[in-house]
Parts: C-alpha cells; structure tokens; sequence
C-alpha cells in the first residue's frame, strides 16, 4: 500500500492519503485532536467526484468528530476515514482488509467504524488486519438504534425548551431519509403518537417506513415546505441552506445527519426566523456512544443511560445559549471547546 501524509494546512493532527492497487481501494484518513484520547470516526464509502470532494468531507467530518466525542464526554478524539469509490461494490473483503491495513499503520491513534455506505460485515473484513476497529456485529453491533433514540431524545428536549413540554404526541414532524437511522427514528416517533411526513430519495425504503409507521409521503424536493412542528434531517450533510431555510415551516430542526448546516451563517439564518437548532453532533451521538460497549467495556445499560442524557446536554445547550446571547450551534461549540481545552491542561 502507497501511503503519503498531506499538509492541509489546517487543525487537523494528520491526514493520510492510501492507495492499494491490488484492491482498487482509495482511502484518505484525517485525525484531527487526540487530546481527549485516539481518534474516533467511521469510515464512509462514497463516490465523490473528486479527490478533492473527499478531502473536505473528511475534514469537516472529522472535527465534528472531535467536537461530538468531547460533548458527550468520551475519552475520544476525533477522526473520519474515507473511501472512494461506489458502496455497491462486490469486492468488500479486499476494499475493507485494505482500509484495515491503512488504519494498522496509525497504531491506533485512528479507530475505524461504520458509516454512510459501510456495515458491521465490512467492519469484520477490517478486523482481519487491525484491532483499532469498533462497530462489530457480535460486539456493539449496529449503532444506529442508538443513534435513533438520541435524536429522539433530542426533538424531546428542544421541545420542552420550546413549548414546555416532551410530549411528542400529535407533533407533525417532517422526516428526510428512510435510511436506517431514519427507520428506527420514525418507528420511535410513531410509537410516541407523533404524525410522521416521510421523504427518500429511495422509493422503496419510504414506502416500507411510512406503511410501517402510518406516515404520509412527499417527494424528497418537497420536505423542506411541509407544514410540520420538527424538520427531521436523517440523510445528507449540508442541506440546511439559502436555497432551504426559507421554506421551512417548523420550530424545531432536530436530526441525525452529520454536518446539516452547509456554512455557520445558516445556523444564524435559523435563528433569525425563529427556529430552535438542535446541533447535529449533539443529538446524533448515540452511535459513538453504543461503540463504548466494545471500546471500553461498558455494560449496554450504561451506554444506554448515556444516551438518554442526550436529553440533559440539549437542554444544557439551549440554556447556554439564551444566558450567553449566542445562536445554539454555537453554544455546543463552547462547551466541547471548554472540554477539550481542559483536557489539554
Ligand atoms: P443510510 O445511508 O442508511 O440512510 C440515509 C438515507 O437517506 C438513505 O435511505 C438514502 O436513500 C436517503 N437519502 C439520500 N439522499 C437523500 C435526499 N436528497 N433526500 C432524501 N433522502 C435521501 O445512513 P444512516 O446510517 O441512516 O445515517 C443517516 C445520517 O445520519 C448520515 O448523515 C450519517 O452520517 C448520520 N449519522 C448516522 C449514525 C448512525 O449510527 N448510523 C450516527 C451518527 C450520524
């Protein structure tokens, strides 16, 4: 395997470009704090139309990875693998024991999981060739229920600093992203009494999630003008912009997906038209919270427990921000910064 270390001229600690002609693998590897401790951050397999597409996903990836972990108190820092290419593909075992290769070379300083376009299995292949691997099927497993029910504990939050109450029932939210956060997501939210409008760019996931879940569909273009109480983004980074706000008709933006804001200014644009933002790596720690099963041997109903306190770090955010005058995605920013400036005292 090629490997060639890039300046990026930015915070990030490293950034490792990989190459393995046998396999085709193409993979870039950022860690960007270890303060906390080694990095931790999933792999994601993408087909980017660039190389330089993947580079700066992987680095604003990574530091929301650095941010996440301080904010949910893990001894973690944060880093974010990438592979390039098309998730379809056949050839798992030799893309995966490459990008294990690729991560035995940091000497565990990187912690490689499942992310966009991988699974437990490819997790396993990873395994045949380094430790530094969490998110394994017969270990922690799918992290995804956990993620569901920190987002779920995330829309209660903001809709007790909202409208004085978590009760969820009769709340219209709108659903981007059938996925398997989203799935687990919506069979929460239904079970809660919450009236569910679903969108995929995948019309087969929406349609079983929303016969599951009673739930009306749109077209993925139309979730953003749906008249509802909380916009729910569970798919792509990115789509919380000035193409999209403008549409939105709900109080609260709650959701899993890593990265919604496109730019910080779109946090501030929430805010101006009244919209309560729960920060993404707020709400979507579950996942790296479930991975502390495998990585420090905590019992499931800790981590559990963990993952409900979701519910007490939003509340802690919006708190923060309403007494120190600044926008809720900036609130969590101080509070992971306090963290991770401590530690480095
Ligand atoms: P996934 O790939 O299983 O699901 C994503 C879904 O979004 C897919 O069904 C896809 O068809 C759909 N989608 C893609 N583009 C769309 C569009 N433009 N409009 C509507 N739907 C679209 O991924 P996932 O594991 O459910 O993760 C969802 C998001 O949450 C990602 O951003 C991921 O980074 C983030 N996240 C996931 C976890 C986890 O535990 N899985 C943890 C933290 C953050």
């Amino acid at each position: 395997m090629e490997i060639i270390e890039y300046d990026s001229g930015t915070d990030h600690e490293r950034v490792l470009y990989g190459r393995d002609e046998a396999s085709g693998y193409r993979g870039i590897i950022a860690v960007h704090d270890t303060r906390l401790g080694p990095a931790l951050g999933g792999a994601r397999f993408w087909n980017y139309a660039s190389e330089d597409d993947a580079l700066v996903d992987v680095l604003r990836l990574s530091r929301g990875m650095t941010y996440k972990n301080a904010l949910a108190g893990l001894p973690f820092g944060g880093g974010k693998s990438i592979i390039i290419g098309d998730n379809r593909t056949g050839e798992r075992e030799a893309i995966f024991r490459s990008h294990g290769r690729f991560v035995e070379t940091l000497g565990g300083t990187y912690l490689t999981a499942e992310d966009v376009g991988t699974s437990t299995s490819d997790m396993e292949f990873v395994l045949k060739e380094t430790q530094h691997v969490a998110g394994l099927a017969h270990r922690s497993g799918d992290p995804s229920p956990a993620t569901a029910r920190g987002v779920f504990r995330a829309m209660q939050a903001a809709a007790m600093h909202r409208w004085a109450t978590d009760e969820l029932a009769g709340r219209r939210v709108a659903l981007q992203g059938c996925g398997h956060v989203g799935h687990y997501l919506a069979k929460e939210l239904y079970e809660a009494g919450a009236k569910l409008i679903l969108t995929d760019v995948d019309a087969e996931r929406v349609e079983r999630v929303a016969s599951e879940c009673r739930a009306e569909r749109v077209e993925p273009q139309e979730i953003y003008a749906v008249e509802a109480d909380i916009f729910a983004p569970c798919a792509l980074g990115g789509i919380l912009n000035d193409e999209t706000i403008p549409q939105l008709k709900v109080e609260i933006v709650a959701g899993a997906a890593n990265n919604q804001l496109l730019a910080a200014r779109h946090g501030d644009a929430l805010a101006a038209r009244g919209i309560l933002y729960a920060p993404d790596y707020a709400a979507n720690a579950g996942g790296v919270i479930n991975g502390c099963i495998e990585l420090l041997d905590w019992k499931h109903s800790d981590a559990r427990a963990k993952v409900e306190a979701i519910y007490d770090t939003l509340l802690e955010i919006f708190r923060r921000a309403e007494i120190d005058g600044v926008h809720t995605y900036e609130a969590a920013d101080e509070i992971a910064e306090a963290r991770l400036q401590y530690a480095h005292a």
